[in-house]
């Protein structure tokens, strides 16, 4: 793919779906900024899997060699009980490496990381800036004027929003978040944690509490590893951006859970990377509006419970991109391919498996006495293909080649 065209554009977030298509727009010779709101690249997030169309872009965009050094070898999921003991274990093989835990997993900072080695890598007109983010977007039908918090104003030929769940650019330029997102019925929270002495190696090993449960994850380091937290309950806008109170709810939810569970909470204050988010899908009716187009959390999102989001990132990332490069000179006959090839994709990606946090997260003992009685019928061999199928059900879609 090699356009050289005189394009100027603006990419909005420096997440995996902005880095992902800010590499294949360079490598296409068009020239690209990218501004980051935060000061230095986000670490953080816990595995992201990449399974069929996403592994197969992946490898398309050369960048295996890149993720198979930071490859975690989890051998499956384990959920266990207040004391630690096995409820349920769901090894890699047991799913045949389409389950809970797939064959190519990686953590979202290190993939993020590899991206950004691979943008450091190519000649081409690369503007990154960090620290960054758009105040004002104007456009016309030649261009678009856009306005920073720095104060610098410039003109783009294109506005690519990847700038997650809550972007900015959506809100200026499509209207308030609340017109595109459905709440799914709780948060969840990532941080890095020392491992714990009794945690089982090569594991993920979750526990679940009516309303919440607590997890934790390897990670490539092993004297380190990520915690996973998901908690049913209503809405409340005041937690946005209140980091106190965000801990004290997780610490309030968990305060009985047992297991491992005072340790992980007791490095909810030193975590450097903690991450915090309510769970919400995004339904955009249209992705692009004239030179203004979004990509990854911002146009599509099923949340994290979906494990969907850096798949939904990056063939999105890679369709516009091989759009874009196709026809430079019109613009807009791209950014249509691109919402006509992603959707059927979408469609697929976004669906919750298995019913969501109202089946995950009972709010009763019975409820969860349940719920581990369908986990331990998941692992029979009979009912296993019902538990690939509802992780991934986008393994037919048929990527265009560019
Ligand atoms: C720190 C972090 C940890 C995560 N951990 C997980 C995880 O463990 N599991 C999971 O399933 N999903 C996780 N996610 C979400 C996951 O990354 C996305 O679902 C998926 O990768 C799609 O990514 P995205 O680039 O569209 O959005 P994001 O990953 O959210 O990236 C958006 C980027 O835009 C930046 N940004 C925000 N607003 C602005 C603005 N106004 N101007 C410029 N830049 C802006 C953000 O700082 C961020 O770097 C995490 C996201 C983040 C940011």
């Amino acid at each position: 793919m090699s356009t050289n065209t005189n394009l100027r554009i603006l990419i909005a977030g420096g997440g995996i779906a902005g880095n992902a298509v800010a590499l294949q727009l360079l490598r296409a010779g068009i020239a690209v900024t990218v501004v980051e709101r935060a000061g230095s690249p986000r670490p953080g997030g816990q595995a992201v899997d990449l399974r069929g169309p996403s592994r197969e872009v992946a490898e398309r965009m050369g960048l295996m060699e890149g993720i198979r050094k930071y490859l975690l070898h989890e051998k499956g999921m384990r959920v266990v009980n207040a004391e630690g003991g096995d409820v349920y274990r769901w090894s890699m093989e047991m799913f045949d490496g389409k389950g809970p835990v797939a064959d190519i997993e990686i953590s979202r900072g290190d993939l993020n990381g590899v991206l950004l080695t691979e943008l450091a890598g190519v000649a081409g007109d690369l503007d990154y800036r960090y620290g960054e983010w758009i105040e004002t977007i104007d456009q016309d039908a030649d261009g678009v004027t856009v306005g920073f918090q720095s104060g610098v104003s410039e003109r783009y030929d294109l506005v690519i929003g990847a700038d997650g769940v809550h972007s900015r650019t959506r809100k200026l330029v499509f209207g308030p978040e609340e017109q595109f997102t459905t709440f799914l019925g709780g948060y969840m929270s990532f941080y890095t944690v020392p491992t714990p002495a009794q945690a089982e190696q090569d594991w993920m090993s979750m526990h679940v509490v009516p309303r919440a449960s607590i997890g934790i994850r390897p990670d490539f380091d092993p004297a380190t590893a990520k915690a996973i937290i998901t908690l049913r309950t209503d809405q409340n806008p005041a937690l946005r951006g209140d980091v106190t109170a965000q801990r004290k709810l997780i610490r309030d939810m968990l305060a009985e859970a047992g297991w491992l569970a005072p340790e992980v909470l007791a490095e909810l204050e030193q975590a450097t990377d903690f991450y915090f988010d309510e769970l919400v899908r995004v339904d955009m009716p249209t992705l692009s509006a004239g030179r203004v187009t979004l990509l990854g959390d911002s146009a599509f999102c099923g949340s994290p419970m979906t494990g969907m989001g850096t798949a939904m990132a990056i063939v999105g990332a890679y369709l516009l991109a091989g759009e874009i490069a196709a026809t430079p000179a019109d613009l807009a006959g791209a950014l249509a391919r691109y919402e006509a090839q992603v959707t059927p994709f979408l469609d697929k990606a976004k669906e919750l498996p298995g019913g969501g946090i109202k089946m995950m997260l009972p709010t009763s003992k019975f409820g969860l006495k349940a719920m581990q009685q369908v986990g331990k019928l998941m692992a029979t061999k009979a009912f296993r293909p019902v538990m690939m199928k509802m992780l991934d059900q986008t393994e037919d879609y048929v990527l265009p080649s560019y």
